[in-house]
């Protein structure tokens, strides 16, 4: 156990229903040292094990994860809200995809060899050492996946810290990794942005983070004093565009699918939505009406398709974004804003869609991360492309049209993946990757997976 008996508790709440979902131990700062020094001594007898033999102790993780992801599933839904359905998928998606997770891993690491007329190159992945993995909320069992599992298959050893929002679920699924790994190969400490900086403060060797551009930044600052290695994947203000030639039907039901999914608590989720004059009428009466029909609740029910926001913190932000858009001459169609209507209780936040929002409002330039739909009219595809790159942000980006004139629009956009008639996510193999301040590194596919690692070159003359 890492906390002492006096450590403060977290406590968790649901943020459908403010009940205590379960707590766990702050790690003390104090014992943060002593957690990097076993992790440091774990990691030689761990990278003296060979790639195969690193992942087959990992796949050994297999049945515990199936066992387990009931619970995981549940715990996820209940601790950040997301509705029950979607919540087991994640869990599920953990144990039954860890097989192909670790192929894509260890393909990625094996020593590759470049060969010209004179000289022969091995390309070896070594570890970089202690790896700390910090993870958000918002898939709190997809992320650690993504986050820990690469780092440990390069050998590294890894010191896990999740969300404070959500340290339940990702501590049931570290422990199923626990159970197959030698000792402190992993580690879990528990606490918020204090237990992170302290953790990169001791030095550690690489910082895996998935979270904020503002937390993204200041672990930047707090690594640059040892050249930590980092690989961050930050937040996103993602573009859809719809052009006149689009299916109207199949870009509304994108849009709101993937405006309001986990309650728009997506790191690619739609957030601006330029779309050409001939058809913003029919499209935003389509969006509007996709808004209406969502089922929002509990989500413990089975039925429910949005949830809560994750906390009362994150319902702030988002309103607080809202009521300045509408107080700034916004419209609101549907949603909080509505009318009328009486505004959402607890932490719930209705899907909304807004029209009449203008490039400077915060609404359209800072991550949202809430069920918010802005519809803005464009005349040409040259403005929808200026519009849609204007933000310091890159991750995501979606173009709905003709495919051939998607296409085209789709090439001049800068975020890092984008999506033609589709959403951004690529094909096996690809990287996740954001550009510009949604990304400093990135992982998945053989690129981002390397990055988990030290590239050494050794080379020998072939004469
Ligand atoms: P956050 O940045 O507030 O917190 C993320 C993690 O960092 C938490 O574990 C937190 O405790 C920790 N942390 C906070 N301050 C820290 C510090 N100074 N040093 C070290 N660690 C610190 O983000 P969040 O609210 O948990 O998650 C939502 C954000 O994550 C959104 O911006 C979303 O877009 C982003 N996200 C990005 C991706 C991606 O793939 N690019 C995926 C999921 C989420």
């Amino acid at each position: 156990m890492l906390a002492t008996q006096h450590a403060p508790m977290l406590t968790i709440r649901n943020p459908s229903t403010g009940e205590v979902v379960g707590e766990v131990p702050v790690t003390p700062v104090a014992e943060i040292a002593g957690v990097v020094a076993r992790a440091r001594e774990a990691q030689v007898g761990w990278a003296a094990k060979s790639l195969d033999e690193r992942a087959s102790i990992i796949l050994r993780a297999k049945d515990p994860l199936a066992a387990a992801a009931e619970r995981m599933g549940s715990l996820a839904s209940r601790e950040m809200g997301k509705p029950i359905k979607e919540a087991l998928g994640e869990a599920k998606h953990a144990a039954g995809g860890l097989e192909e997770m670790v192929k894509e891993s260890v393909e990625a690491l094996r020593e590759e060899v470049l060969e010209d007329a004179s000289v022969r190159t091995r390309l070896v992945f070594d570890p970089y050492g202690v790896a700390a993995a910090i993870t958000p909320w918002n898939f709190p069992i997809l992320m650690p996946v993504q986050n820990v599992l690469p780092a440990l298959i390069a050998g590294n050893a890894v010191i896990f810290k999740p969300s404070e929002v959500s340290p339940l679920c990702a501590q049931a699924w570290a422990k199923c990794l626990q159970s197959v790994l030698p000792e402190d190969v992993l580690q879990v400490i528990h606490g918020d942005g204090t237990q992170g900086s302290a953790l990169i403060r001791e030095g550690v060797d690489l910082v895996v983070f998935t979270g904020s551009r503002a937390t993204g930044m200041a672990i930047m600052r707090e690594a640059s004093g040892h050249l930590t290695r980092l690989i961050l994947e930050l937040g996103g203000k993602d573009p859809l565009i719809v052009l006149e030639d689009a299916d109207l039907e199949a870009a509304a039901t994108f849009a709101v699918r993937n405006s309001f999914r986990n309650a728009g608590q997506v790191c690619v989720s739609t957030e601006r939505i330029f779309v050409h004059d001939a058809v913003a009428d029919r499209f935003t009466q389509l969006v509007v009406e996709g808004a209406k029909t969502m089922k929002q609740g509990d989500s413990a029910d089975e039925s429910t398709q949005l949830g809560p926001m994750a906390s009362a913190r994150q319902k702030s932000i988002v309103m607080k974004q809202l009521q300045e858009a509408i107080a700034a001459g916004a419209k609101c169609l549907v949603g909080e804003g509505d009318d009328g209507a009486a505004p959402s209780e607890g932490n719930f936040v209705r899907p909304t869609v807004l029209v009449d929002v203008t490039p400077e409002m915060s609404i359209m330039r800072d991550e949202t991360f809430g069920p918010v739909a802005p519809i803005v009219r464009v005349s040409t595809d040259a403005q929808a492309v200026a519009l849609a790159n204007d933000t310091p942000y890159g991750l995501g980006a979606a173009v709905f049209g003709a495919p051939d004139h998607a296409a085209r629009v789709a090439d001049q956009l800068t975020a890092g993946m984008v999506g033609i008639n589709k959403g951004c996510g690529g094909a096996d193999g690809s990287p996740w990757v954001g550009s510009r301040h949604s990304g400093h590194g990135f992982h998945g596919g053989k690129y981002g997976t390397r990055q988990f690692a030290q590239v050494r070159t050794i080379s020998r003359s072939k004469a």
